[in-house]
């Protein structure tokens, strides 16, 4: 079964991951404008961001890079393609969109070459989606599920160890699987030096079949500071990330909206 973008589905992933915290004002960061550290940054607090200041015409494109062991497995035996959207990727790097990528470890350890040439690029923020998409709540669409403080932290630094060995950096940012957590768990991320991302925009590229309709609700709901959730890995779950991103980016512009990077945003 192919679970690792099923998580994230459309109507109803946004309300899930309510953490039950209050959402802060990004201003009450204390990170520095640099965001990517090649030391292990030190514990932040633990908030989650949901959305970034509404005062500036900034909105942040997040592109997750899902992997399952079992769709690791699938992709090695060719019954799913490689999971990288190549195509949307080139059309992001060749018109300087900005964006920002949540890797897991298993999407980075299988296509490490991808990793470099993200954080190569100065228009993409790269962070982290867990090591292997496990879910960290018991009800998250189905998914398995890891617990433990110890289980969930390893969750966290595994992937980012990775990143740091292919990028020199480690990322500053993470996104549970399915957007589920408690409280807790976002104490756990934040212990690691990273800050916890979600998202503000309720619909997403997974299993959409009308780029459309997809395009038109997302540039719809787009205001200032929004953060929206798609996927870098194309089909099967995904397979019109790069249609929708084509009509909306258009449509941002036109509000007065710019993609910018989550560095660039949060910094
Ligand atoms: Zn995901």
């Amino acid at each position: 079964m192919v679970v690792g973008l099923a998580v994230v589905m459309g109507v109803g992933a946004c309300s899930a991951s309510t953490s039950g915290q209050p959402s802060s004002s990004p201003t009450e960061s204390s990170q520095s404008a640099s965001v990517s550290a090649d030391v292990r940054p030190g514990p932040v607090p633990a908030r989650v961001v949901r959305h970034g200041p509404r005062d500036r015409n900034e909105v942040a494109l997040t592109f997750d890079a899902d992997m399952t062991a079992s769709a690791l497995e699938q992709v090695r035996n060719d019954k799913i393609p490689r999971q990288v959207n190549v195509p949307l990727l080139n059309y992001l790097r060749e018109t300087k969109t900005a964006s920002t990528v949540f890797v897991t470890g298993l999407w980075a350890k299988e296509y490490p070459g991808e990793v470099k040439k993200l954080a190569a690029d100065p228009t993409v923020t790269v962070a982290n989606h867990s090591w292997d998409h496990l879910a960290w709540t018991n009800d998250c669409y189905g998914l398995p599920a890891v617990s433990g403080e110890k289980a969930k932290t390893a969750q966290v630094r595994k992937t980012s160890d990775l990143l740091h060995e292919l990028t020199g950096k480690y990322p500053q940012f993470f996104r549970f699987p399915g957007l589920c957590h408690n409280p807790k768990d976002v104490e756990i991320v934040s212990n690691q030096g990273e800050t916890v991302v979600d998202w503000d925009v309720n619909v997403s590229d997974a299993f959409a079949t009308n780029p459309d309709l997809v395009s038109a609700s997302l540039a719809k709901q787009a205001q200032p500071g929004s953060i929206f959730v798609f996927h870098a890995n194309g089909a099967p779950n995904a397979p019109e990330t790069l249609a929708i991103i084509k009509k909306l980016v258009p449509a941002l512009k036109a509000k007065g909206l710019k993609p910018v990077t989550l560095d660039q945003m949060l910094g």
